[in-house]
């Protein structure tokens, strides 16, 4: 069940209700609730929204525009500074700067170019954020990521090569596809090259994405109600 508006007790309701079902996938699936971390996706929601989840204890969200991040973020940031913000959509070159400068991790690192923007600007700032791989796992013409076939290539790039601090994959499966899939192939590449951390599940299927191994789960619409177009 979704919220219908924004309300301080909705939004509060749906993320205890949200952690709860995340807690009870893990125990049946023989996990530790702990090791499955719960990004709150606050994209067009307004601070005003998201104060009262960061007044709830909540500290990890996911934004998927550096523009629209660094309208909201900075202020939210220093009332809150332990807070922990996820770029999970597109990093375009000329943003890789800014993202590197408010972002605790990236997980859409998606192509060369960008792999080696973002060790170029972590080498000169100093500042490192936790990387993380997008793998296009339903291989989609329209949709960012690297393909499977070629991923222990990219991974070993970034690594190796760049010296990225990669610390796992995120997938975003096809709408018209069995997510399960997509969530066994992405934890499949992610143990054969030694990686720990799976960014994988949505309001529609974080629980599955839980059985299967997610460590980061990314939850937008089930948290905060539908999303009316950004207009701040
Ligand atoms: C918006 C978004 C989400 C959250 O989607 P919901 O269905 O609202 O939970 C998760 N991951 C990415 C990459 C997104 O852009």
């Amino acid at each position: 069940m979704v919220a219908e508006n924004n309300t301080e007790t909705d939004v509060i309701g749906n993320l205890e209700r949200v952690r709860g079902e995340l807690i009870a996938a893990a125990n049946e699936a023989g996990r530790d609730p702990d090791s499955v971390t719960l990004v709150a996706v606050s994209k067009t929601h307004k601070p005003g929204a998201i104060r009262p989840v960061l007044q709830a204890g909540h500290r990890v969200f996911g934004e998927n525009r550096v523009q629209e991040s660094e309208g909201k973020w900075p202020g939210l940031k220093s009332e809150f500074p332990d807070t922990q913000l996820h770029l999970i959509g597109p990093l375009q070159s000329n943003k890789v700067r800014n993202a590197v400068a408010l972002f605790d991790v990236i997980e859409t690192v998606d192509r060369a170019k960008l792999a080696r923007a973002l060790a170029r600007i972590m080498d000169e700032t100093g500042r490192r954020p936790d990387c993380m791989i997008q793998i296009n796992t339903g291989e989609e013409e329209q949709k960012a990521g690297i393909s499977p076939l070629q991923a222990d290539e990219f991974i070993n790039l970034c690594i190796e090569e760049l010296g990225l601090p990669v610390r796992g994959l995120m997938c975003i499966p096809p709408l018209d596809d069995e997510p399960s899939l997509h969530f066994a192939l992405l934890a499949e590449i992610a143990k054969r090259n030694g990686l720990k951390k799976l960014s994988m599940g949505m309001s529609a299927d974080y629980q599955a994405a839980v059985r299967l191994g997610a460590t980061h789960v990314r939850v937008g619409t089930a948290i905060f109600g539908a999303r009316q177009p950004f207009t701040g």
